[in-house]
């Protein structure tokens, strides 16, 4: 808990980019959450470090939310700073051309389908693997974000980073480990930039394929209704959304959260749900899923707080 002379240090510190008692259903994509004792609108790496220094040395914790696309905050919110990098880091831009090859460097606050709609306009090859997922470049990487084209992992060449001690250093690939849906990258590190490897490619081919990839995911996903993405991770030979089914859940509801009825995996807020009906239901799942096929399944999304 924050106490009023930190409220007061982080107010000289960082002027208007705090927000104190912020509700963070407004920052997460299933519109559920507590509030935040503090919520940062990072502008840049300086501030940043300036706000991690300051964190450490009085041991408040603090979270790094992108779009919040892939995060549940628990009802009870975050006691700490909620770092959000903010419009300072939304730029990005072509740093090298050899033959066929191009390499484009983005800052970590990047909207992901801004990106690949400049690549579609460039007829840059390599990111449709990310058409349609929701949140920005630094969330991608750290969860290692992909679909049935492929992921992040394999086209990132190099990652910059402030580390938790408010320290920035370059992570090259041979260093950076993806996983499915994993990085090795520490919880504490920021995301600041990402060098991607792409390719020049046919502009309508690319643009087709991306038209392609929404189409499904428009007809696959209840994209249209609050939710997190896919709420486990695949395991054994069958996806997740294949042993929920199975398991009986599809429409199960704990007050205000549902099982989609489109994609199983895929967990929606019908108007007011709160985290505990989000939690509860992801419990039952696991239940249910283990009870009929002995499948333990593990969550892709992030549960944070209280
Ligand atoms: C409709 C829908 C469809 C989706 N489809 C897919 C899909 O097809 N494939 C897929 O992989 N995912 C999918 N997702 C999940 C989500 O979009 C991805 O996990 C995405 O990478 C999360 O990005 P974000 O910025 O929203 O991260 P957040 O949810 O804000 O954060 C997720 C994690 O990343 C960390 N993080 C965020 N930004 C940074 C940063 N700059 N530096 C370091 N760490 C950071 C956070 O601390 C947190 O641990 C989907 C989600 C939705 C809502």
């Amino acid at each position: 808990m924050l106490t009023t002379t930190h409220k007061e240090e982080l107010k000289v510190l960082l002027g208007e980019d705090v927000e104190f008692d912020l509700s963070l259903s407004l920052y997460t994509s299933i519109r559920v959450g507590g509030l935040a004792d503090a919520f940062i609108s990072l502008k840049n790496a300086e501030e940043l470090q300036k706000t991690i220094l300051w964190a450490r040395t009085r041991n408040i914790p603090f979270f790094i939310l992108g779009k919040g696309s892939n995060t549940l905050f628990r009802d009870g919110g975050f006691r700490g700073l909620v770092l959000h990098l903010g419009k300072g880091f939304r730029n990005f831009a072509l740093v090298k051309e050899e033959g066929k090859n191009v390499w484009v460097e983005a800052e970590g606050g990047v909207p992901t389908q801004q990106m690949v709609r400049w690549c579609v306009e460039q007829g840059f090859t390599g990111l449709e693997r990310l058409a349609g997922v929701p949140g920005t470049l630094g969330g991608n990487v750290f969860m290692n974000a992909g679909t049935y084209l492929g992921e992040i992992g394999e086209i990132v060449e190099e990652v910059s980073i402030c580390d938790g001690k408010g320290k920035l250093q370059t992570i090259k690939k041979e260093k950076l480990d993806f996983e499915y849906r994993k990085s090795n990258l520490a919880p504490s590190s920021v995301v600041l930039k990402v060098l991607l490897k792409l390719e020049k490619g046919d502009k309508e081919a690319i643009e087709k394929n991306v038209r392609e990839v929404f189409e499904k995911r428009g007809l696959t996903q209840p994209v249209e209704i609050p939710n997190l993405g896919s709420v486990f991770k695949n395991a054994g030979k069958k996806k997740a959304w294949e042993l929920i089914e199975e398991a009986g859940c599809k429409g199960v509801r704990v007050g205000q959260a549902r099982v989609s009825e489109k994609h199983a995996n895929f967990i929606i807020n019908e108007g007011g749900a709160t985290a505990k009906d989000v939690l509860i239901l992801i419990g039952l799942i696991k239940d249910k899923v283990k009870e009929s096929s002995g499948i333990v399944l593990e969550t892709e999304i992030k549960v944070v707080g209280e």
